[in-house]
């Protein structure tokens, strides 16, 4: 049975601003008297970059992956003020690139930012003429997903058959966990799940399944909601110290929308500092194929087949791939 991770991020050199890892090198020099957020900087910058996917697949080959999805996010001037030297629509043909370069093994995805204009004709072509698998991810910051500015970018994605990717976790970009846990915060899952309601044709995964606080809520709220589906992303940080409450919190996902909706991710990034040693990404795929065999021990049985599904067989159903 395939391997398949729904939800990974490659960059290429260029396509993040200095302002998107600025809060981060703020929070990293304010540790020491010695360190200024430019001497971090750089090596932020340069850390994550893959120019041709290369050492990217490299790294789902060490996993046992067989195919990734791969996000793209805009991160430019409508989000963080500046725009980054590699145009959006130069990111656009890079993922169309990337994508067939590794044929079979990655599928990108597109996104815009719905604050610049002709954004739908880009994410049109995107998907068109790039063929690119989705829009994604999309990560609520200045909008929430049931929101009227984003209604026709959803509008667009379920006519074009493909699904999109909204970000749920409480924090957002090098903010991990969030502090703001309240509906509140326009990544709150319901917010996904009342555009669910409106729009039932367009597919959406809720990426990392509420992460950390929201991860019963996430369910919860799409549970009779069957256009909907979550990936584990990100949970992958509580697979040393906590694996017995995973275990537990995929078990409560699994009776509230079935097997079949839960898709294996590790919102898994390019670039040096993640890859090779520094990767977990062969580990988590191990949790889900040893699930039948160590849930047990909590208190909880999964069957082979379940394992099989959520490890790859979903995500190329959902996303109509064979
Ligand atoms: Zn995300």
């Amino acid at each position: 049975m395939p391997v398949v991770d729904s939800h990974a991020h490659i960059w290429g050199e260029g396509f993040l601003p200095r302002a998107f890892f600025r809060r981060a090198a703020e929070r990293w020099a304010a540790k020491s008297d010695e360190r200024t957020p430019d001497m971090i900087l750089p090596r932020l910058l340069a850390g994550v970059e893959d120019q041709n996917g290369d050492d990217f697949v490299e790294n789902m080959n060490r996993a046992g992956v067989d195919r990734s999805f791969i996000m793209m996010i805009d991160v430019g001037e409508p989000v963080f003020g500046e725009e980054p030297p590699v145009s959006i629509d130069q990111q656009i043909e890079f993922y169309g690139a990337l994508q067939k370069r590794h044929k079979g093994r990655l599928h990108c995805h597109v996104s815009v930012d719905f604050r610049r204009s002709n954004y739908l004709e880009a994410l049109k072509r995107g998907v068109r003429d790039h063929g690119l698998a989705g829009i994604g991810e999309l990560t609520p910051d200045g909008f929430a997903a049931d929101g009227e500015s984003v209604r026709p970018m959803f509008k667009l994605a379920a006519e074009l058959g493909v699904p999109v990717q909204i970000h749920t976790r409480a924090g957002v970009w090098t903010d991990f966990a969030g502090a703001d846990y309240s509906e509140k915060n326009p990544v709150h899952p319901i917010h996904v799940a009342r555009l669910a309601k409106e729009i039932p044709d367009l597919k959406i995964v809720l990426c990392h399944a509420g992460f950390p606080h929201w991860w019963q809520v996430a369910a919860e709220a799409v549970a009779d909601l069957p256009n909907c589906v979550l990936d584990v992303s990100n949970w992958n940080e509580q697979l040393e110290s906590d694996p017995g409450n995973l275990i537990a919190r995929l078990a409560t996902w699994r009776s509230l929308v079935g097997s079949e909706r839960i898709l294996f991710a590790s919102d898994q990034a390019s670039g040096k500092r993640f890859t090779g040693d520094r990767s977990d990404l062969g580990r988590w795929v191990a949790f889900f194929r040893d699930l039948p065999a160590n849930a047990e021990k909590w208190g909880y049985r999964f069957r082979a087949e379940e394992a099989e599904q959520m490890l790859g067989a979903n995500a190329l159903s959902f996303y109509n791939l064979s």
